[in-house]
């Protein structure tokens, strides 16, 4: 059963885990409210695929991540020194489940393919790559933005070209902003 409102307008799998706190700005409201959410969340993100055990423990680890990534990128992006355990803890992480090297397997018929490893637990797994993703677009000091929308608190990547992106979404906040921008200049329906 989809359950949550989730959003992946962050440009990023570690933006888009940011975003499962919303309405940050109004003091934040919880989207991961149980092992099962985070199990639905990793599913709908493609991190997770197939069915797989969320724990307490993960769910846990799950939002120390998300809190951390999102100082640290914003720390990152504004050029700001990050705090250092932010940093521990998406190190921490990464390493947990360093991601498998790729292998060949040779097939009977004498074609070669990529052999598929199944994690032990796919859970940490998809938590690993999270935080190498927050470790990558820190590293990048990629340009993490907030919505500018008074009432929405998104983060995203802003990879327009004058890198001037103000919306989470434009059909979401955009939309709702020129809207308002058009009755305030006593515009009509
Ligand atoms: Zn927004």
């Amino acid at each position: 059963m989809m359950t949550a409102e989730w959003v992946f307008d962050g440009g990023r799998a570690s933006v888009d885990l940011v975003n499962t706190l919303r309405d940050r700005k109004r003091g934040g409201r919880e989207l991961l409210v149980d092992p099962a959410a985070l199990g639905e969340w990793l599913t709908v993100a493609g991190l997770l695929e197939r069915k797989a055990k969320v724990t307490a423990r993960h769910l846990e680890e799950a939002l120390q991540l998300r809190e951390s990534a999102d100082r640290l990128l914003r720390a990152a992006a504004a050029g700001d020194r990050p705090k250092a355990t932010d940093v521990k803890t998406v190190n921490v992480l990464a390493a947990a489940v360093p991601p498998a090297p790729p292998q060949l397997r040779v097939d009977s018929d004498g074609r070669v393919r990529l052999r598929s490893f199944a994690p032990a637990d796919p859970v940490a797994a998809a938590l690993a790559a999270l935080a190498t993703d927050a470790i990558e677009l820190a590293v990048e000091a990629a340009p993490v933005r907030i919505c500018a929308a008074t009432d929405c608190g998104l983060r995203f990547v802003d990879r327009s070209p004058k890198r001037n992106r103000q919306w989470c979404s434009m059909a979401r906040c955009g939309n709702r902003a020129k809207a308002r921008a058009h009755y305030a200049r006593g515009g009509s329906l």
